[in-house]
């Protein structure tokens, strides 16, 4: 007897080539059988999908849940797991000093399955008025090391942010990169970086540091620095062939990170990102991010084919995680999954610059499932307009 039956939706699992009308259980957490048919008696639970999409439960590489002490927390579970990413990164909110309580009182205490990128300042981001390498004492290699060795189940790299004036001081300059490396390098983990309005002046000096499975993110900023356009409109050669070698491009859509005509120009010119986030935090919850699922409905608007858009929140991500067991609903990966909604009509999509494009699809999570159990728990407050913030 399995405990809970999905039936008759659309399965997409990019992970397997599946793009198919399939019929999915799940027992003791875990994917218990994938077939074309199961029947209802088999299950103590059913679901009907019916004109629904089923997926992987989604990962979201770049969030901000640090809430209550970072100013960009929000509290994951409303707008995580709710919204259909089970599995989620803390993208560098906390570092060395403030780690212990990301993993104590949020990572352990999330429904959402967290893990995080400890960010190479040790302070994190705590504050908006001071940005974290403002004074490169900040940045400390060995403590960072130490607090990654004794998280590594839940610290998956290092993450930082390079952007001038804000966050990184002149003084500072280019080194957090450099230093940021090192502790990667060291750890044998990724890196994730925050590129735009860096304390250099090509892409290049940045994109030319990165190794294979390092993350750039926020990859349609349309900075000049940082940004993964040329003056002449054209994705910079140092990106192609960082993507050739290995390299993730990443969404991050943020506050002010996503252009409509930076990922257009791109996309046009071949170039697609490896990964979709959202850089959900609280300055963009209530709006332009909203969701992941707002998120990869953008990029349906850009083309991107539904298997694809599905695969850069599922197996992609998965990649990065290192776990062939999430981003998947073969049998025997962890019970996660999602029950979609893909809506047809006229959705309104905003930018990072309040540019505004009307797309007909939109994906809405109906049903969310984690650990073979449908989530039942708090969902976040989703307005249809646009905040002020
Ligand atoms: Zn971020």
């Amino acid at each position: 007897m399995y405990e809970l039956l999905i039936r008759n939706a659309t399965l997409i699992d990019p992970a397997q080539n599946i793009h198919a009308r399939k019929d999915v259980a799940f027992t003791r957490k875990h994917v218990a059988a994938v077939k074309d048919t199961i029947a209802p008696s088999e299950a103590h639970e059913v679901i009907d999908g019916t004109g629904k999409l089923l997926t992987p439960g989604w990962i979201d590489l770049h969030v901000h849940v640090y809430e209550g002490v970072s100013h960009l927390g929000i509290p994951a579970d409303p707008y995580c797991i709710a919204r259909g990413v089970t599995t989620a990164v803390d993208a560098g909110s906390a570092g060395a000093d403030t780690f212990a309580g990301l993993r104590k009182f949020i990572i352990e205490l999330s429904q959402t399955r967290l893990f995080a990128l400890l960010n190479i300042s040790s302070q994190g981001m705590l504050a908006m008025e001071v940005g974290e390498l403002d004074d490169i004492r900040w940045a400390d290699t060995q403590k960072a090391l130490k607090v990654i060795e004794a998280n590594r189940d839940v610290i998956l790299g290092v993450k930082v942010r390079l952007s001038r004036g804000a966050i990184v001081s002149e003084a500072s300059g280019f080194r957090p990169l450099l230093l940021a490396r090192d502790v990667a390098e060291a750890a044998q983990l990724p890196m994730m970086v925050h590129p735009q309005d860096a304390w250099t002046e090509h892409t290049d000096d940045i994109v030319n540091l990165l190794r294979p499975r390092d993350v750039m993110t926020h990859c349609f900023n349309d900075s000049v620095i940082g940004g993964i356009l040329n003056p002449q409109g054209r994705v910079h050669e140092s990106v192609l062939a960082a993507v050739a070698r290995g390299v993730s491009f990443d969404v991050g859509h943020g506050k002010g990170s996503f252009m409509w005509r930076v990922a257009e120009t791109a996309l046009a010119q071949g170039f697609s990102p490896q990964t979709i986030s959202s850089d959900l935090h609280y300055y963009n919850y209530k709006g332009p991010v909203y969701d992941l699922a707002t998120t990869v409905s953008k990029f349906l608007h850009l083309g991107v084919s539904l298997d694809d858009a599905i695969a850069k929140v599922t197996s992609l991500p998965a990649r990065f995680l290192v776990r062939d067991d999430l981003g998947t609903l073969r049998v025997g990966a962890c019970g996660d999954a999602v029950l979609l909604d893909l809506q047809r009509g006229e959705f309104t999509f905003h930018d990072a610059r309040d540019e505004v494009r009307v797309g007909a699809q939109k994906l809405e999570p109906v049903v969310v499932v984690k650990d073979g159990k449908v989530y039942v728990g708090e969902r976040g407050d989703k307005k249809t307009s646009r905040a002020h913030t």
